[in-house]
């Protein structure tokens, strides 16, 4: 059997940031990754083959309630889910530290708080090439260094859309956003600013994702080794229970088993959950690090919704991803509870309105609904249920989810459509399941995470501070499940920053 110093499962936000912080430590390291590299095709920039065809998700088959079927809108590839992803890099909040009163609940305080992850996130919106503009954004928490470069810019008809909102008395700042574009020498970026970006794969790897920013460069270092198309199956621990002594992946066709002194389980908040419950064993029959009975539960992923703002002017813009409103995160002047985020999507055309628009609709009238669209993005914070689970039956994931807090929301969706009805009295804000589109809206698992809490309290959360699991000595989870609470931002930021952190924790450890 192969034995390493440290062993890193899933290579996306969470698994290719750590790798990136630990490949310089002169460990062995070993990563294992189910996925293959994602191939450079021209489909990389095709709606149809994206978005309709769904080229780059898993066939997989979860269930979901009442045993019925469900096509998870997630795919498996070096670099995870940031291979597609619209790389809006959010930190979250001072507040979404704290204790939070929602009109639906309360959102949980994390045990670590946002002074410490500042300093982190800093060093991830650098490893990540974020762009953006602080002192905009009414709810920004505190930053010790302005973006290390400078905001996307607006098109046109978005620049027309940002005065619109600011004579409304709203603040619109630009959008942190994780791409390698240099407008001051447009000829030599790496970026071409297009307009197939948010939910595709990048052609010319212009977009920071975990497999071109972390997992590549980390390739270098000659104590590095990466399995691609390597499946973990099961972590087995020591006869007493307290470390895992090896485990057992699927190389292809091939059964493997490695060892390490430290094991980083970063599949993805139900993936990790997954294998956490499926390594059940004798001495630990409810699966592993599980003594909380919390693995799995509490499985949060947003509240969100997709709108295409369609209006009676053109929008010819390329990349809309570029503005976004926080407004109303905390609530408004007669609704003091939190109501969420309002982004720009990326533009959208007619292979994507199509999905969502009467069958019958004709091309054409596609194609001007999508030339006469604004793409909107909202989110507002689910709050952790244990009712909201992972489970796993007879080897298969199996996923309950209902929807919770939703009265800030809709609120939220209510006064957007109102303002953009002010704005331009031509204006249509109508449904966009673009995200959304399988079978059910819960295959839009897009933002999950939550599932492993970390907490100080064994008995009610899965990792400790460090993420470390309570229970196992050398069991650490680096990904989106460690959330208490998901915020209302995008998660990616803040999976990236906490694996630098847990990175500076082993670092330290392994000397
Ligand atoms: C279309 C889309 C748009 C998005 N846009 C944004 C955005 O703009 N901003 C943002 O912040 N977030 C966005 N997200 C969410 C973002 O992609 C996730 O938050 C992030 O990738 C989660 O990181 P992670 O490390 O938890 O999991 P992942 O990135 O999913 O990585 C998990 C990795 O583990 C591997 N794996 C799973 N199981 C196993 C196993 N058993 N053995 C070995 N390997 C395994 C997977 O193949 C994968 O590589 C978007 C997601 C999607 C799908
Ligand atoms: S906008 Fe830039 S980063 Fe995004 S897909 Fe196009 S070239 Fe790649």
């Amino acid at each position: 059997m192969d034995i390493y110093d440290i062993i890193i499962i899933g290579t996306g936000a969470g698994g290719g940031t750590l790798l990136h912080k630990l490949k310089d430590s002169g460990k062995k390291i070993l990563v294992l990754e189910r996925g293959g590299f994602l191939p450079r095709e021209k489909e990389n920039w095709s709606s149809i083959e994206v978005f309709q065809k769904e080229r780059y998700h898993t066939n997989e088959v979860w269930k979901t309630t009442g045993n019925r079927d469900l096509h998870p809108g997630t795919g498996y590839w070096v670099g995870g889910n940031t291979k597609v992803y619209g790389a809006a890099l959010f930190r979250l909040r001072e507040k979404d530290f704290e204790i939070l009163e929602h009109a639906g609940g309360i959102s949980p305080e994390w045990p670590v708080k946002y002074k410490e992850f500042e300093p982190y996130y800093a060093e991830a919106e650098k490893l990540y090439c974020v762009h953006g503009k602080m002192g905009l954004d009414p709810t920004e928490p505190f930053r010790s260094s302005e973006y290390n470069f400078p905001p996307v810019s607006h098109e046109p008809r978005i620049q027309e859309l940002h005065d619109g909102l600011m004579g409304k008395g709203l603040h619109p700042f630009f959008m942190p956003v994780g791409i390698k574009l240099n407008e001051a020498d447009p000829l030599n970026s790496e970026c071409i600013r297009c307009n197939t970006c948010d939910g595709f794969p990048c052609l010319i790897h212009a977009k920071s994702d975990a497999d071109i920013n972390c997992v590549r460069p980390s390739l270098a270092s000659p104590n590095v080794t990466l399995l691609t198309e390597a499946k973990v199956e099961r972590l087995i621990t020591t006869a007493n229970g307290k470390e895992i002594d090896f485990i057992e992946v699927t190389h292809k066709e091939e059964s493997l088993k490695f060892r390490a002194s430290i094991i980083v389980v970063a599949c993805g908040a139900i993936n990790s959950a997954a294998l956490l419950l499926k390594s059940a064993s004798e001495q630990y029959p409810n699966g592993l690090a599980n003594g909380s009975g919390q693995v799995g539960r509490n499985f949060m992923k947003h509240l969100s919704a997709a709108m295409l703002g369609i209006s009676s002017k053109a929008n010819p813009t390329k990349f809309q991803k570029t503005l976004a409103v926080n407004d109303y995160y905390f609530g408004e002047s007669d609704f003091s509870y939190p109501m969420g985020h309002v982004q720009l999507l990326g533009k959208s055309d007619k292979d994507q309105v199509s999905p969502d628009a009467p069958f019958f609709t004709p091309g054409k009238m596609l194609s001007e609904m999508a030339s006469h669209s604004i793409d909107w993005w909202f989110t507002g914070e689910d709050l952790p249920d244990p009712d909201n689970r992972v489970t796993v039956l007879n080897g298969q994931i199996h996923l309950e989810y209902k929807e919770n807090n939703t009265d800030g929301f809709r609120r939220l969706i209510h006064v957007w459509k109102k303002i953009l009805g002010e704005l331009d009295t031509g204006h249509a804000l109508v449904p966009h399941a673009i995200y959304l589109s399988k079978d059910i809206p819960l295959a839009g698992v897009a933002h999950q995470v939550g599932t492993a809490r970390f907490g100080r309290d064994p008995k009610t959360s899965v990792l400790d501070t460090n993420c470390k699991t309570h229970e196992i000595e050398n069991l650490y989870v680096v990904d989106g499940s460690f959330f208490p609470s998901i915020g209302a931002v995008n998660p990616s930021l803040t999976i990236m920053a906490n694996a630098l952190r847990v990175g500076d924790h082993l670092t330290a450890l392994i000397k």
